[in-house]
């Protein structure tokens, strides 16, 4: 992509450095504070430097600073080698947002704009513990997209998509969800898949997936317009719509491919519907429920 930040978007909340996310609830964060110890440690160092009338802290490496005081075994907030990816991602979340910040009033609503929470292994939502296990996702509870940056990795290397096109992709997909948020289209199906059975609850969620591929498609085209693509980049976002297609993934996990569970759609369908919205490059294309 030729896209060249000067610095972190605003709608950026960075959570990288609060591993675990759950401090103070005796979760990892709390715990990785002064050189690995919890409160318990903490009292049982003090009781010790009292009675025996020696610093037993600055055995530890924590000289009695207690939760507050940094450790080395925490992460830096700002990795130098994560910041390029935080600021091209920035870049990424801003042009997608305005581009729906301009589109919707058009169909009938305005924009709230969504955050992007950036934390690793796990962090709490409005949906639940967030897990980085689950890849990026969309919480409606607190409109908020998480994504723990090792994704990325994982994107290139397990799912064999290279390239910050790729990331633009997934990114623009999230946000996809979070219109159809603001839509109330996720209601609508969310309220038809609990009156279903399994099976037509399944075909529902994979509509609800290849429509946000098709909104990713729809700012990719404005991208593309803004002369923010490489040449190669729309074949970039292809592979990866293609490498997270359920019969891909199924293929790779189970050897089996069985399409009634799939909830996402095949590796084809989500090329297509992304194809669409970049050569229509307008979001009425995307009428997914309809076709
Ligand atoms: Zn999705």
């Amino acid at each position: 992509m030729r896209i060249d930040p000067t610095g972190r978007s605003k709608d950026i909340e960075d959570r990288r450095g609060a591993r675990g996310g759950m401090g103070g609830f005796g979760g990892g964060g709390g715990m990785r504070r002064a050189g690995g110890m919890g409160v318990g440690g903490f009292v049982i160092l003090l009781i010790l430097s009292v009675v025996f009338k020696r610093d037993f802290f600055s055995l530890v490496g924590g000289s009695g600073g207690g939760e507050l005081a940094p450790s080395a075994v925490e992460a830096p907030v700002n990795d130098p080698a994560e910041e390029k990816t935080v600021q091209v991602l920035g870049a990424v979340l801003d042009s997608v947002q305005n581009y729906w910040a301009q589109a919707l009033p058009a169909m009938g609503t305005q924009y709230p704009r969504a955050k992007l929470v950036l934390f690793r292994e796990q962090t709490p939502t409005a949906c639940g513990s967030g897990q980085a296990a689950t890849g990026p996702f969309y919480c409606p509870g607190d409109s908020k997209v998480y994504i723990d940056l090792s994704f990325l990795e994982e994107l290139q290397n397990r799912f064999g998509a290279p390239g910050d096109f790729a990331q633009a992709y997934v990114l623009a997909h999230e946000i996809g969800h979070h219109v159809q948020n603001v839509l109330g289209i996720s209601d609508q199906v969310h309220r038809a898949q609990q009156q279903n059975a399994r099976e037509v609850a399944n075909q529902l969620s994979v509509r609800l997936e290849l429509q946000a591929d098709c909104y990713a498609g729809v700012w990719s085209n404005l991208a593309a317009r803004q002369n923010l693509l490489d040449p190669g980049d729309l074949e970039e976002g292809l592979g990866a719509a293609a490498a997270v297609g359920d019969d891909r993934i199924q293929k790779q996990t189970t050897g089996r491919v069985s399409p009634e569970s799939w909830t996402h759609g095949s590796s084809q369908q989500r090329m297509q519907w992304f194809k669409r919205g970049f050569d229509a490059g307008r979001p009425d294309a995307c009428d997914t429920f309809n076709r």
